[in-house]
């Protein structure tokens, strides 16, 4: 197959508008789709200074070197890394280890935050610590850990002085994070998932994800073809994901109906026009522990560390 653009030979053809590219337009295009997502949803100011979250794996890998080549053109703003270490045995350290090389070779400001400096427990420790007290735990490891980064990615924005936290989920998690919320029936939440970047809590850095509309196999093709490395090794814990099911139905129907996702996302897109009239502010409030935004009395991060103070 020849690549759509200049007739040589393609490296890929997307599956959902049969258009064939090779390496130098699948580049192009990929480049492309997020300047569109980040001038589509106004996510970036020319005078920002950008943090990015960097674990190591292809997406935020292939995001950091492609927000870098955009940045290029803005030499006002500036793009500085964030990586969080989780602490988790056997895992943590090779995502360290590819964060840092790219960050390096970028020459970029690199910032390393940690669960145990800023929580007091590393993952594992707060895992055991719950399992050992032969309860139950209430949340699968996911959970406890996407509460404490969610904080402390916060926290790290600010502290650096950022005005912008960049995520690197990518089109895939985008729904499944919307289906998730149907599926839980959280209202508020779908309406928090706001592409643009929008200041609902005065103690919230904005939130954007440039590669909400890219699919994780072009992210992959991404890597692959610009040699690009990154942690290939699943965290020991991802099994216990719950959104392992949806995801599973994600990818399984996508290979049948393969505008699933993008049909997905336009229609919270659509969904959140309709929204807008709801107030979103207020809906918030300040944790009575830490002064945090929350949606209860206290935030999830102060609720998991009673839990494990209080047993
Ligand atoms: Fe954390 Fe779950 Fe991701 Fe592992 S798979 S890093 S436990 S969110
Ligand atoms: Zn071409």
């Amino acid at each position: 197959m020849n690549c759509t653009f200049c007739g040589k030979q393609a490296v890929y053809v997307r599956p959902y508008d049969k258009i064939a590219l090779c390496k130098q337009h699948f580049n192009e295009q990929v480049k492309k789709r997020v300047q569109k997502t980040l001038t589509r949803y106004k996510m970036l100011k020319r005078s920002d200074r950008i943090a990015i979250g960097v674990s190591g794996g292809k997406d935020s890998i292939a995001l950091l070197h492609i927000l870098n080549k955009i940045e290029e053109d803005f030499p006002e703003s500036e793009l500085v890394a964030i990586t969080i270490d989780e602490g988790i045995e056997d895992y943590r350290e090779e995502g360290l280890f590819f964060a840092r090389k790219h960050v390096e070779e970028l020459k970029l400001e690199h910032h390393i935050f940690s669960f145990k400096n800023d929580f007091g427990y590393n993952l594992d420790e707060i895992l055991k610590i719950l399992g050992d007290r032969g309860k139950e735990r209430e949340f699968g490891a996911c959970s406890y850990c996407g509460i404490l980064r969610r904080k402390i990615l916060n926290k790290a924005t600010k502290d650096i002085g950022a005005d912008v936290l960049v995520t690197a989920h990518n089109l895939e998690d985008e729904v499944e994070t919307i289906l998730l919320n149907i599926i839980r029936g959280d209202i508020q939440r779908l309406a928090r998932l706001d592409p643009h970047p929008r200041k609902i809590h005065e103690s919230l850095v904005p939130r954007v994800k440039p590669f909400r509309a890219t699919p994780q196999a072009e992210i992959v093709l991404y890597c692959v073809l610009n040699d690009l490395e990154y942690q290939e090794i699943p965290c020991p814990y991802s099994a216990e994901a719950y959104r392992g099911d949806v995801r599973e139905f994600v990818f399984k129907t996508q290979e049948k109906q393969p505008m699933l996702s993008f049909n997905i996302l336009r229609g919270q897109d659509k969904l959140l026009e309709i929204m807008k009239t709801t107030q979103l502010k207020g809906t918030l409030k300040n944790c009575e522990n830490c002064g945090e935004a929350t949606s209860g009395k206290i935030c999830k991060a102060c609720w998991v560390k009673t839990q494990l103070e209080n047993y």
